[in-house]
């Protein structure tokens, strides 16, 4: 074709006049005006690329796709076939639909948020999730934030600008994504006071600093997402309270999960509880929402109810609080707690508490489907998010022979919808624990599709 002769986009006019039937009533002039100047100004590169014209219709009908587009919903939602229960790039815990209906609806509705219901004034901020809390931990007060960092900074707060946090040196912990204790600890603008050694703390190594008088707050932090073995030592819980107490001292303990359910009932290490940290002489216990708790992401406190206050008074913990959808959400899941139905009804504990042979069932229906490609195999999962390091939970997978194991793991992770395994002795392993057994037809779909198979003439789920 001859560059004399390339022809001339339609005008944005033209292509304006042919989306505007084709897009949803109240689209704006300036929306669908900046949608047709970028669709004529790419046809305008593509004829000149020597691409063939196309009409006006044809160009409006692209704009409204785009438009269209933008509104679409682009969540990746993935499959978690990881084995790794609490999966921090995966959005850790899926939430329980009792808690997915209750932010629902306290997002598209007003509520009674900050109202009192019977005098009509303003009222203190729904404390829903506060009061199961308390019911919970036979706390005196709690407090929700938007994560446990939040929690944890806002509680070493209370140390006071340059007041002095004792930590002992084995729990000086980086918690992932970067974020290190003696950090969160500088920029809550108290000063941090290292004791004992890596791997052997006293609580008489607490002694010199709450002795003299430079430290007002013990901080304890679970080492959740190591296990130090051997030659190790960690103070008594309740002789430290006792001790810092003796000395005016708060004591702090951020527990980073927070068991709410007993972790021994289901062959895993006994993770310590919210309850007993209280019991064992701490003033206050941070945990996260979204961790073993199994609901949104959020910081939960419980404990003495003269420093919550103390807490709801600074500034920092109105910059750290969170919405009233998470308040609902996070309210709707500690109900379960309260009503007996956390196992059942928690994904979280719903797969820690799946057995070994309800697994093995549906590895092999789906390896059934997938034919001599796939085989069911044993495997170990984890529940993660930084939870019982070193613990396993026995699991059952698929493994998928075939091409390269990485390029297969690719195309499951490109596949729609996304499927998140991992390689294991050279093969691509997927664990069956982390999946909702809900899934499993959309699984079996998804591997077939991703090692070739033919699949026949037999309908594959859903
Ligand atoms: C995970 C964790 C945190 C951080 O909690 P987020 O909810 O992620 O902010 C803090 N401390 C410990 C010990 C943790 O395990």
């Amino acid at each position: 074709m001859s560059t004399e002769t390339q022809p001339h986009p339609p005008s944005v006019e033209q292509v304006l006049a042919a989306a505007r039937g084709l897009v949803a009533d109240g689209t704006s002039h300036a929306a669908l005006l900046d949608v047709a100047r970028s669709v004529v100004d790419a046809e305008r590169e593509r004829l000149a690329a020597g691409g063939e014209s196309r009409t006006a219709e044809m160009l409006g009908d692209e704009a409204s796709i785009r438009l269209a587009g933008l509104t679409a919903p682009r969540l990746a939602t993935a499959i978690n076939a990881t084995g790794v229960i609490i999966h921090t790039n995966l959005g850790r815990a899926p939430w329980p639909t009792a808690a997915i209906e209750a932010a629902v609806a306290a997002a598209g509705e007003y509520l009674l948020l900050e109202l009192d219901r019977d005098s009509g004034r303003r009222g203190a901020r729904f404390r829903e999730a506060e009061d199961h809390l308390i019911a919970l931990t036979g706390a005196e007060d709690a407090l929700v934030t938007n994560n446990n960092a939040a929690a944890v900074a806002l509680a070493v707060g209370l140390a006071g600008r340059g007041g002095g946090v004792i930590v002992g040196r084995g729990e000086l912990v980086e918690i992932g994504g970067g974020v290190r204790i003696p950090e969160i600890i500088r920029r809550a603008g108290a000063k941090l006071i290292e004791v004992g050694t890596t791997n052997r703390t006293r609580a008489a190594d607490f002694e010199p600093a709450l002795t003299e008088g430079r430290a007002r707050l013990v901080l304890r932090v679970h080492p959740s997402n190591f296990r130090q073995e051997g030659f190790t030592e960690t103070p008594d819980p309740s002789a430290l309270a006792d001790l810092a107490h003796s000395h005016g001292a708060i004591v702090v303990d951020d527990l980073g999960s927070g068991a709410l359910l007993p972790t021994e009932r289901y062959g895993l290490a006994h993770e310590p509880t919210p309850t007993e940290r209280l019991a064992a002489g701490a003033d206050l216990v941070t945990f996260s929402g979204d961790k073993l708790v199994g609901g949104p992401q959020a910081g939960l406190i419980v404990g003495r109810a003269e420093l919550i206050a103390r807490i709801r008074r600074d500034p920092l913990a109105r910059a750290m609080r969170p919405d009233k959808v998470t308040l609902a959400a996070v309210g709707a899941t500690l109900a379960l707690y309260r009503a007996g139905r956390a196992e059942a009804e928690i994904p979280v504990w719903r797969m820690i508490a799946a057995t070994p042979e309800a697994l093995r069932e549906r590895a092999s229906a789906i390896a059934a489907r997938v034919d001599d490609r796939a085989e069911v195999v044993a495997t170990e999962a984890t529940v993660g998010g930084g939870s019982l390091p070193g613990e396993t939970l026995p699991s059952f997978g698929v493994a998928l022979a075939g091409r390269s194991a990485d390029r297969l793991l690719t195309t499951l992770r490109r596949g729609s919808p996304s499927v998140i395994g991992r390689i294991e002795g050279g093969r691509v392993i997927l664990d069956l624990r982390t999946v909702d057994p809900g899934l499993d037809a959309e699984l079996a779909a998804a591997i077939l599709a991703a090692v070739g198979a033919a699949v026949g003439g037999a309908a594959v789920g859903p």
